[in-house]
């Protein structure tokens, strides 16, 4: 039999106000445990919500970004559970009439084709506290500063049908709201994490199948992984004459496993009314206007413009534009460039500077825990490397030396090709003593090549270059070598 698999997301995301959704406390991460929960975060008696009108502003952002509607009036709702670290006995939420509805976002695929996903709605919702197990072997602890804080709730529809669609989608719902700054979208801090539902169903079936969902993935990788193994488990059950249940789900990290935390049957009762002590939020039109004159350029506009400005692949572009800061900087190399270098240079130095940036640079980022706004290579020096790779000072080998050395402090690209001697060889005589010298010394090698053994030209470079230590113009060998073993 074969399956389909369809996937449907929920994602939160904490907004980056300064105070909580309705009272005036710190949002601010890391403070000592319950010393930014107000009376109003307490839920004790007496006391009323205000509405933030900074969160209404960023959810609001969040869904023209999205092209969704944004209603004129939606309503905050009462979710009645109990927990401790909820000490109201009720989240506010929105539950019948969300900010946020009916929207869409493109993904783009690893072999460069395009999905549209839709978002059925992004509902303003205050954040519960936390339990915390770990330090306290009899008890729990109990920390309150996270009550209150603003999220939204992104919901998309069933629309994913693989791992790598979710993890596409969720990627760019993360580039969109760091754009638009209403979130710092740190996942460690739990400022982003999502609940996967999944399903699976015999392919070319319509009706959907019974669906799980696992809670509080809080990585890219995390998602991918519980998505995987949640499919693999449904098959598993089905094929062998089981049926699913409608179940929340957990993903275990440490052992790369989801279990079942409860089912339907044991599911809350919520019980949602609407907050008598909130009044109904009314945006005015003005009010969407001015916002949608304050919208950033987002990922998609700015994928359009490099492919037109720098003459980017779809893939490089997409890359590129995915993360802000990575696109500053590829603009930063890019205008420093059009400052320094000849105009018919040009084309070729974007082109290996999205290479770079995407590579190189990303590897370096990566291997030292860095984000690329503190790269110990900063822009312009990165644009000065590639100025030298394309004016031939240096062949493109020799610059992942010389760029080695940038990052680790040595200096500019100048000083470290002048400190290491490592300037090109372009001097045609120069080369042809090398190549002279290769050929005299591999009589052997060279019979091969003139019965016909092509192969054996690779060896000749590769001798030629190793000479040179790696700095003869690798073009320059090779014509020089054909000529001469002619
Ligand atoms: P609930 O109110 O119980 O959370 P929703 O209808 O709001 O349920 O759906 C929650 C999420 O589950 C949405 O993202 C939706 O796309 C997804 N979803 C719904 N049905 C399925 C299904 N059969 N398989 C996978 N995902 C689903
Ligand atoms: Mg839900």
């Amino acid at each position: 039999m074969q399956w389909e698999t369809v996937i449907g997301l929920e994602i939160h995301v904490q907004l980056a106000t300064d105070s909580k959704i309705f009272s005036g406390a710190s949002t601010a991460y890391g403070a000592n445990p319950n010393t930014q929960a107000c009376a109003v975060d307490l839920g004790l008696p007496g006391v009323l919500p205000v509405l933030n009108k900074d969160a209404v502003r960023m959810a609001a952002m969040f869904g023209l970004a999205v092209g969704a509607n944004v209603a004129e009036r939606s309503v905050f709702d009462r979710k009645n559970y109990f927990y401790p670290d909820s000490p109201k006995g009720y989240q506010i939420s929105q539950l019948e009439f969300p900010i946020v509805e009916h929207g869409t976002l493109d993904i783009v695929l690893g072999d460069g084709s395009r999905k549209t996903i839709g978002i059925t709605r992004a509902h303003l919702e205050e954040d519960a506290g936390k339990s915390l197990h770990e330090e306290f072997p009899d008890s729990t602890g109990i920390d309150l500063n996270r009550c209150g804080t603003p999220l939204i709730e992104i919901v998309s529809e069933p629309d994913m049908r693989t791992a790598e669609e979710a993890v596409a989608y969720m990627k760019k719902i993360h580039s969109i709201v760091r754009y638009l700054g209403i979130s710092d979208g740190n996942m460690q801090e739990g400022s982003f994490r999502c609940d996967a539902n999944v399903s699976i169903r015999p392919k070319g079936q319509e009706e959907f199948g019974t669906r799980t969902e696992t809670k509080n993935l809080n990585s890219f990788r995390f998602v991918e992984r519980a998505i995987n193994h949640e499919v693999e488990r449904q098959i598993d059950v089905l094929e062998e004459g089981g049926r699913i249940v409608q179940e929340t789900r957990l993903y275990d990290a440490n052992k790369d496993e989801t279990r079942s935390m409860r089912s339907k049957e044991e599911a809350n009762d919520y019980r949602y009314f609407p907050d008598p002590d909130l009044l109904p939020v009314i945006i005015e039109p003005e009010f969407i206007e001015e916002l949608r004159k304050q919208l950033p350029e987002l990922p998609t506009e700015k994928i359009i413009r490099f492919k037109k400005d720098y003459d980017l692949s779809e893939y490089d572009a997409e890359n590129l534009a995915m993360s802000k800061e990575t696109a500053e900087y590829f603009e930063e190399v890019a205008r420093v460039s059009k400052e320094k270098a000849d105009s018919k240079a040009l084309p070729k130095i974007y082109k290996l500077a999205a290479n770079w940036v995407l590579g190189d640079l990303s590897a370096a980022l990566h291997q030292d825990g860095l984000e690329i706004e503190n790269s110990p290579v900063s822009a312009s020096m990165l644009a000065g490397l590639l100025g030298r790779i394309e004016d031939n000072t240096i062949s493109s080998k020799i610059a992942k030396e010389v760029f080695q050395a940038m990052w680790s402090g040595e200096g500019d690209v100048d000083v470290i090709i002048e400190a290491k001697g490592l300037k090109q060889i372009t001097d045609s005589g120069e080369i042809e003593a090398l190549v002279e010298q290769v050929v005299n010394d591999n009589p052997g090698q060279v019979e091969q090549y003139r019965s016909g053994k092509d192969k054996v030209f690779g060896f000749f470079v590769g001798q030629v270059m190793k000479l040179s230590k790696g700095k003869a113009n690798p073009k320059q060998v090779n014509d020089l070598l054909k000529e001469k073993l002619k």
